[in-house]
């Protein structure tokens, strides 16, 4: 058996993980990342791409920022598409705000790399990962790794082990609530080295479905479409997925995009969830581990970034500055926030996709609310201050 001690030990390498580990690290706390798969399958896993001021502001805290500020793209507002045409919602104009966008891939990338020259100790490849102790002053985390066990003894435990991990299942039933929307359709993403068709996203209402074109990088573009919970990914060939993407879009738009050979094709299904609260005695839950919004918002990454931003400031102050102010207030902070996300992902999910028991009357209502929206400057207001972000 391999005994060691740190001060917090984090479930999860993640986004969620790896920007606590980076954040405490500059206040000179230590940290142990325990993640139950190997570095190139956390970097493999393509997901999200756009990121609020605050998420931006959070790297650049963790000394993490610099490749993001160079290379990510600046974008000053989005396209909403319905009846044929474009219709822009001007950020910089409603909000004085933007945000940037850069993949959870790279942020990832630069977040591994940091903590490798740092360096920080990460624990890849972790089975059977089990916490215990939170409830009392003796919080462990214990794990095998290549046939040895490990023991991990700390003061406090931040789960960051995403949706499907072991730190919200650890806790007793009768002190967690949770709350869950599971929605009808899923999205059908393809990730392809083709420039974007447009400079800013484009997310579109279309009787077929929604359809979203977004993208990593000026070569890199990443579309969806919305598809049934039925489809498989590998069952869409790249021919019918551009074909479908571009009955979606006005005509112009559809003419204009760039095809080519998929390098990534992958299914989502959507889903909102909450568990409440977020802290059990040392333990902490961060990300996907408490919440999870459907994409439509952009907020699953920027949510995982603000918790974790909230919990370096709680734990910061009670090792500086021996105040508990920051750990006791931290799940009441993040759920206040998690909440208004939660609110403006389904809402934004809502207007946008096809629901299968909507019928003409539900559509005809989006396409009234779609209109209200761009004809409105404080409706246009409300979408733009939601989805660039709050502060922390
Ligand atoms: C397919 C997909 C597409 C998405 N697209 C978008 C998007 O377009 N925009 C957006 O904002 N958000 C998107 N999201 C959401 C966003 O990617 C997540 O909100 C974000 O990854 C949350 O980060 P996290 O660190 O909390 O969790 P995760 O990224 O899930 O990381 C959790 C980590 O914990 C590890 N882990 C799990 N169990 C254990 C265990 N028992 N022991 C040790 N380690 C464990 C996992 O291997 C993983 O590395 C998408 C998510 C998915 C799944």
């Amino acid at each position: 058996m391999v005994h060691r001690r740190t001060q917090v030990a984090i479930i999860g390498a993640g986004p969620a993980g790896l920007l606590l580990g980076a954040l405490l690290a500059r206040h000179g706390i230590d940290a142990v990342i325990v993640e139950q798969r190997s570095a190139e399958y956390v970097l493999s896993r393509i997901r999200a791409g756009v990121l609020e001021q605050t998420t931006v502001d959070l790297l650049r805290e963790a000394g993490v920022a610099d490749r993001c500020l160079k290379e990510g793209l600046t974008h000053e507002g989005i396209e909403l598409s319905f009846d044929g045409a474009l219709h822009r919602i001007d950020f910089r104009a409603l909000t004085d705000k933007h945000v940037t966008v850069y993949g959870q891939t790279e942020v990832t990338h630069d977040l591994m790399q940091s903590r490798a020259s740092s360096n920080l100790m990460t624990d890849y490849e972790a089975e059977s990962v089990e916490v215990s102790g939170f409830d009392c002053e003796r919080p462990a985390v214990r794990y095998l790794k290549g046939g040895v066990s490990h023991e991990l003894a700390c003061d406090f435990i931040a789960g960051c082990d995403g949706y499907h991990g072991i730190c919200r299942a650890s806790v007793p039933t009768d002190a967690i609530s949770t709350y869950e929307k599971v929605y009808p359709f899923g999205w059908l993403g393809v990730l392809a080295d083709v420039p974007p068709v447009r400079h800013e996203l484009i997310y579109a209402n279309h009787d077929r479905g929604f359809a979203l074109c977004s993208q990593r990088s000026r070569t890199r573009s990443r579309y969806y479409v919305q598809c049934s919970l039925d489809d498989q990914a590998d069952q869409w060939s790249d021919e019918a997925f551009w074909d479908e993407l571009r009955r979606r879009l006005p005509a112009e738009i559809a003419e204009a995009v760039t095809t080519g050979p998929s390098i990534e094709k992958s299914i989502a299904p959507l889903r909102s969830f909450v568990a409440e609260p977020m802290r059990f005695g040392r333990l902490f839950l961060a990300g996907d581990a408490a919440h999870i919004v459907p994409p439509t918002g952009a907020k699953g990454l920027n949510l995982a970034a603000t918790d974790v931003g909230y919990l370096a400031r709680g734990l910061a102050e009670h090792y500086l500055e021996r105040s508990s102010s920051g750990l006791d207030h931290y799940s009441t902070r993040c759920l206040s926030r998690v909440w208004k996300a939660e609110r403006f992902s389904w809402w934004f999910t809502s207007l946008m996709h096809r629901f299968p028991d909507a019928g003409a009357f539900g559509s005809r209502l989006q396409q009234a609310e779609l209109a209200y929206l761009v004809g409105s400057r404080s409706a246009s207001s409300a979408l733009a201050e939601n989805y660039v972000g709050l502060p922390l």
